[in-house]
């Protein structure tokens, strides 16, 4: 028999259509923001915010793209992030990665006001994440979650393995299914018997960047197969896992392309509503505690 195949868009389009209702309750007069500072030169990373900012739009938050000038320095980086920090009507800050190699990468992270890192990059968040408190995560990590929730994945009490390590993909999933009360095992390059983790994992998340890196005989006929990885071969784009043949042998698997990419796009948004809805309700507050207007003025940048 063949595996239910876990379909990202579909988990997409109906987490867009709740975030399309969200977004039209926060009312037209100040659209959600959410900033986008891109690099120049910067390929992989341009596709991807191009992509970002077109599904921004689709549920009415309004992407504001920045684009630091080449050879920008580490200053006016920070000069422009503190003005979307500053900026009430900004709901969300995403930087688009790899950073330029002449800044820091940890410190320009590092300069998001954590109520606005809708990417879960800021090191308040990685260490919130990791304490298992309520913050702001990783898109990729939160889209695995979500498809398992959406597809009625039981995760308490199951043995998921999580291969890779990295703070964007393999640590976040092992912390939100941690937090979901898996029990979890991160595997990695020097984990000695890789098959024979993999093989036990009721719930299997591969984040490795390595093409058919699962093969149908490091896997359990009961898993959940969730795949991120995003490989360009002469083949087109793959996952992880080898989709032909571990399909048939496992009892859910997701799709690449169609997997996990469409739904990390979308709840990123996700996060940039509950940002924005976040930020209405303390004006509220606050119009309220002292009879103000509820929207503050949109400050040049
Ligand atoms: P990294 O290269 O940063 O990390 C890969 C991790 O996998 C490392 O921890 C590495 O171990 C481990 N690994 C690699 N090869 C093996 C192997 N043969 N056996 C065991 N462990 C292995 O990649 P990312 O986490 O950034 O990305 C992973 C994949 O997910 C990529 O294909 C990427 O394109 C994709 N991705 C998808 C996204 C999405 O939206 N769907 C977003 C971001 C990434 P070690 O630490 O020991 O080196």
């Amino acid at each position: 028999m063949s595996a239910r195949i876990l379909d990202g868009r579909a988990v997409a389009s109906r987490v867009w259509r709740d975030l399309s209702e969200r977004v039209a309750a926060l009312g037209e007069e100040a659209p959600p923001r959410l900033a986008i500072v891109r690099f120049a030169g910067n390929g992989p990373a341009d596709v991807y915010a191009t992509s970002l900012a077109r599904a921004a739009r689709s549920i009415g938050v309004e992407p504001v793209e920045v684009r630091p000038p080449e050879g920008v320095g580490q200053n006016d980086v920070a000069a422009r992030i503190a003005a979307l920090n500053r900026d009430p009507l900004v709901s969300g800050i995403v930087i688009a990665q790899p950073i330029p190699e002449q800044l820091e990468t940890d410190a320009v992270l590092a300069l998001i006001d954590p109520a606005k890192d809708v990417d879960g990059a800021t090191p308040l968040n990685v260490g919130r994440l990791a304490r298992g408190e309520a913050a702001f995560a990783p898109a990729t990590a939160l889209a695995v979650m979500a498809i398992l929730r959406t597809s009625g994945i039981p995760i308490a009490g199951r043995r998921a393995v999580v291969v890779g390590r990295s703070a964007v993909v393999g640590r976040p999933v092992a912390s939100l299914l941690l937090g979901a009360d898996a029990t979890v095992m991160v595997c990695h390059t020097r984990t000695r018997n890789l098959a024979r983790e993999t093989r036990r994992a009721e719930i299997l998340v591969v984040a490795a960047g390595s093409p058919g890196l699962i093969r149908p005989e490091m896997v359990n006929r009961s898993a959940v197969v969730v795949d991120c990885g995003i490989n360009t071969t002469r083949d087109g784009i793959v996952g992880d896992v080898d989709y032909a043949t571990v399909r048939p042998v496992v009892s859910a698997i997701t799709p690449v392309p169609g997997g996990v990419g469409p739904v990390t796009t979308m709840v990123l948004l996700q996060q940039t509503v509950e940002s924005a809805e976040r930020a209405a309700e303390e004006r509220r507050h606050h119009a309220e505690r002292f009879d103000v207007p509820t929207h503050a003025p949109v400050e040049e940048r």
